[in-house]
């Protein structure tokens, strides 16, 4: 067995044992496999093992992956999320390629992507990045922004509103991890009970992935635990 299958393994047993502990449906759920600057043969090997779920940041890079396992590797039906900053210029690859954004905090960025999303794709799986409070990055909504924003985008036939994400403040201790994810699950659940196809909250990571499970996170985003660390040296 490669590494980077047992490595997946070992997440998923602890993704498991997370869920089990705060009494969470099995297999509710999900890992990302983050995949960015890694190369094909690092997600092959992972697809081949059955994962299916990659998420990737960097639009050009994220395009050449998946137009290279669309053209030789479509019988493994990976499933890829965008979950890097979007520029409005690069909207298009986006809307093309990818089957889920984590990443929407403007309004035109929806727009575009719904605009630019082809004719015989499905829907594109949306969720809004949130700002919870205590974060240091600069990006992501504030609640006010969530609920406008999602008006505009259940309007729009080709994106479907599934959710929320964030990245909180790097926090080591649980209780403060847990505050901020539980913050971010109250506001998905007012969400969901105006715009019914709100089920899915992406938090958790490394490092805050039990209590973003605790919390009630469905996709929790794991690179450098599956794949090493990465090498920034190519990336400009
Ligand atoms: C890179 C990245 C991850 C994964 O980070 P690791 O520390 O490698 O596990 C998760 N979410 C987002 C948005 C990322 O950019």
């Amino acid at each position: 067995m490669s590494s980077i299958q047992q490595n997946i393994e070992l997440i998923t047993s602890q993704i498991k044992s997370a869920e089990q502990k705060c009494g969470r449906a099995r297999d509710s759920v999900q890992l990302l496999a983050v995949s960015k600057t890694k190369p094909n043969q690092a997600i092959l090997e992972a697809a081949q093992a059955g994962h299916q779920l990659f998420g990737e940041n960097y639009v050009q890079e994220g395009v050449d992956k998946v137009q290279f396992f669309n053209q030789n590797h479509p019988e493994l039906a990976i499933e890829w999320h965008f979950i890097g900053p979007i520029q409005s210029n690069k909207t298009r690859h986006v809307a093309e390629h990818f089957a889920w954004v984590h990443t929407i905090d403007r309004a035109k960025t929806a727009q575009r992507l719904n605009d630019q999303r082809p004719e015989g794709m499905p829907p594109l799986q949306v969720l809004l990045q949130v700002n919870t409070s205590g974060e240091s990055s600069k990006s992501g909504l504030d609640a006010e922004q969530v609920f406008e924003l999602a008006e505009l985008i259940s309007r729009l036939p080709n994106l479907k509103l599934r959710g929320l994400m964030s990245i909180p403040a790097n926090v080591t201790d649980y209780d403060s991890q847990l505050a901020a994810f539980t913050e971010l699950a109250a506001l998905k659940d007012r969400l969901h009970a105006l715009y019914p196809s709100v089920d899915t909250l992406s938090m958790g990571m490394s490092g805050d992935m039990e209590a973003a499970i605790e919390a009630g996170s469905t996709i929790v985003r794991i690179g450098t635990a599956i794949f090493g660390a990465r090498d920034y040296a190519n990336k400009s």
